[in-house]
């Protein structure tokens, strides 16, 4: 499995190390987000009146 590095200078997505002369960073994996802690409260709500 390929990890995603995502340039901090201009954005876009590579698979380089570096990128407009600046080391990429990893991006990070969709396990833990905001989000997720709002769909779970949401998730919880839903469950809780059926
Ligand atoms: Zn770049």
């Amino acid at each position: 499995m390929k990890r995603l590095r995502k340039c901090s200078v201009c954005g876009e997505y590579t698979m380089h190390q570096e990128h407009c002369g600046a080391a990429t960073i990893t991006s990070y994996p969709p396990k833990y987000s905001p989000e997720d802690k709002y769909a779970e409260q949401r998730r919880k709500a839903k469950g809780g009146s059926k």
